[in-house]
């Protein structure tokens, strides 16, 4: 899995942070993770193919999530997207995109599936590569996170037991879908030839919110956690007032649940560096980084 950071800005934008947007890609394919204004310039930076995207997440509705949302519509339907987008979002999305495309008499031409989030955790999303959960977060509107998680086979095929065995790869595949075959007057079963994969790679995308114990038990095992940290604590008046978390709350959250790595963002435009909000938050889990725009994290 590959996460690059399109925007990290929480609602006013400064200077070269753009609001929040993520790419995550999955065996090459693209599913995006908000859409802040801007998004579709950031694509455009990165060289990133627009109509490869399969899959737009939408946490909640306030502007700095989706306001890119109608621009990067209409120009994957200019650039003749014809195969399915799925976007998960809260409901209402869809009224909007809709009501947009109906005054400015615009035509998407390629099919949107809507799936509407609601604020109960569990399964939102899935298809071969990635599996996706809503975590309901706590925030000042219904804001859901997400949590990626990449499909493994159930099991593992031992190469060298195969190459032991002298199977081929018509053989192997007899065996994966019956259980077993015969060969040379033996029986070579699944078990022998493969093991349970317990292989898991996983990522959590929680913004914006408070911290609160509701949302953490589902947040266990993760290889990599992203945390919104708006505010530094010094700030946390102005974090309690907007329902947004400070850089060591944020990783608080990360020494309770224990990431590999933890990635802070959506930051406030009141920081010009954002040095302090790592530094607060490396004070409590050493393994964080800023998710700023254009850095890729491969996990
Ligand atoms: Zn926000
Ligand atoms: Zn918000």
């Amino acid at each position: 899995m590959k996460l690059t950071i399109l925007g990290s800005s929480s609602a006013t934008p400064y200077l070269d942070r753009h609001p929040s947007s993520q790419l995550l890609s999955v065996n090459d394919h693209l599913y995006l993770i908000d859409c802040g204004e801007g998004t579709l310039f950031r694509l455009n930076d990165f060289s990133i193919k627009k109509n490869k995207i399969k899959a737009i997440f939408i946490s909640h509705l306030h502007g700095d999530h989706y306001y890119g949302l109608m621009g990067l519509l209409t120009t994957m339907s200019m650039h003749e997207k014809t195969d399915e987008l799925a976007i998960v979002c809260p409901p209402r999305l869809k009224d909007i995109v809709e009501l947009q495309c109906e005054i400015s008499k615009t035509i998407i031409r390629f099919p949107i599936r809507y799936i509407e989030t609601t604020m109960e955790y569990g399964e939102i999303y899935k298809d071969s590569n990635i599996t996706v959960n809503a975590l309901p977060l706590c925030h000042k509107i219904d804001t859901c996170g997400f949590i990626f998680r990449k499909n493994f086979p159930p099991r593992k095929i031992l190469k060298e037991i195969i190459d032991q065995l002298d199977l081929s790869p018509q053989e192997v595949a007899q065996i994966m879908k019956q259980n077993r075959i015969l060969k040379d007057g033996r029986t070579v079963t699944i078990e022998s030839i493969s093991e349970e994969n317990t292989s898991t790679k996983s990522y959590a995308y929680c913004t914006d919110t408070r911290v609160d114990p509701s949302y953490q038990p589902y947040l266990l095992n993760l290889d990599l956690l992203y945390h919104e940290s708006t505010f530094l604590h010094a700030d946390i008046k102005r974090a309690e007032e907007t329902n947004h978390s400070t850089a060591r709350e944020a990783a608080q959250v990360a020494l309770a649940v224990a990431p590999k790595k933890l990635l802070i963002g959506h930051f406030s435009a009141r920081y010009i560096d954002l040095n302090p909000l790592l530094s607060e938050a490396q004070e409590i889990f050493l393994n964080t980084e800023l998710a700023i725009e254009g850095l890729t994290f491969e996990f």
